[in-house]
């Protein structure tokens, strides 16, 4: 793969930012240098903008390199910094799968670049010939995710071979629920496909959506472009440090909790698959599961009446009439399962 004929001009030609933190790195001294408040209140100076202390964490964690990790506001900094870096405005093309997250389509209508969606078969899998017959020379990125939202399913590992292979671009594979299915992870693979970047989070098992922290893992060359174009400061101090001691502390819990959810999802199913309204119930590897029953949003409806708030997904393409569930704890999905068992019945 040649990244430079990937990459924007102007990205490829851009000098930084370079902040106060970047020209002196030493730990110990009185800061003069960067306008801060001299006055300790725990956040007077600015955050490490590399975030090195929580990468150390992290590539420990997930046994990778730290010059392998990009840190950003969540995983939509990363997904909007591929169009920064790869697509020129109103000229190249991404193609993005269907249905799937809906950030990939809003990050391309915000950057003006046109993207191609390309439907999933009825297995909700890709029809990788599809795809790549819709790959034009002007198609910088691919973006894939796995498992996939809202059908919850993992993607067949040869079909992502064959974009990864077939594609001379830039495939992202968001891994945002990965850690319900670990084993699936391609992380190990980021050696043996210089175009690959994986998307995790640790808005969903690690339970700190509110945190604001997504990772993207790829090839140090497309690391270094992501870091050059990042916000200087993009990951607040109160994140880097309550991020670095969740992950510190939190491993053992942060396991048992994806043990819970995982076998509150079986339970889950196993009551659904009991009621008859329900229509289909969609595999998943994820920590939510895609349902498919009449009327979807008049039942959207009465669930919210109830206090019990789902998704629902009628209006997404190839999923009419459906209700994305997220696994909660036992009593909270006890109260989803009852009423609808009531209402079965009635
Ligand atoms: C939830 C989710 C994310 C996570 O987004 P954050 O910005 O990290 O909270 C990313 N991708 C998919 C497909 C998701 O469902």
């Amino acid at each position: 793969m040649n990244l430079d004929r990937l990459v924007r001009k102007c990205i490829s030609n851009l000098s930084p930012y370079s902040t106060a933190r970047d020209e002196y790195k030493g730990e110990i001294g009185v800061y003069l240098d960067a306008n801060e408040s001299p006055f300790d209140n725990g956040y007077n100076r600015y955050p490490d903008p590399y975030q090195i202390e929580l990468k150390k964490v992290i590539g420990e964690i997930k046994n990778i390199e730290i010059e392998n990790i990009f840190l950003g506001n969540g995983s939509d900094e990363a997904i909007v910094l591929m169009y920064n870096i790869f697509c020129e405005p109103r000229i190249d093309e991404v193609v993005i799968i269907k249905p799937s997250y809906g950030m990939y389509t809003v990050a391309a209508r915000t950057n003006d670049v046109e993207y191609n969606e390309v439907a999933l078969n009825a297995d909700f899998q890709l029809d990788t010939e599809l795809i790549l017959s819709t790959v034009t020379d002007k198609t910088k990125v691919i973006f894939l995710c796995s498992p996939n939202n809202p059908s919850g399913n993992l993607l067949r590992r040869e079909d992502i071979y064959s974009i990864l292979n077939g594609f001379e671009g830039i495939v992202v594979v968001d891994e945002a629920y990965i850690d319900f299915c670990a084993e699936s992870t391609m992380l190990h693979e980021l050696h043996d496909f210089p175009n690959l970047v994986i998307l995790q989070t640790m808005s969903k098992a690690w339970g700190l959506a509110g945190l604001r922290l997504g990772m993207a893992f790829a090839s140090k060359e497309i690391i270094d472009l992501m870091t050059k174009v990042k916000y200087p400061y993009n990951i607040n101090c109160a994140t880097q440090q309550i991020a670095i001691e969740e992950l510190t502390t939190k491993r053992a819990e942060k396991l048992r909790e994806v043990e819970m959810i995982l076998s509150e999802r079986t339970r889950v199913i196993e009551a659904l698959s009991k009621i008859e309204f329900i229509e289909h119930i969609y595999p998943t590897d994820a920590n939510f599961v895609l349902i498919k029953t009449a009327n979807a949003t008049a039942l959207y409806n009465e669930l919210i009446g109830e206090k019990i708030i789902v998704r629902d997904r009628s209006g997404v393409f190839a999923c009419g009439d459906t209700l994305r569930i997220t696994i909660g704890k036992k009593e909270e999905n006890d109260k989803l399962i009852n009423y609808l068992i009531n209402r079965g019945e009635n």
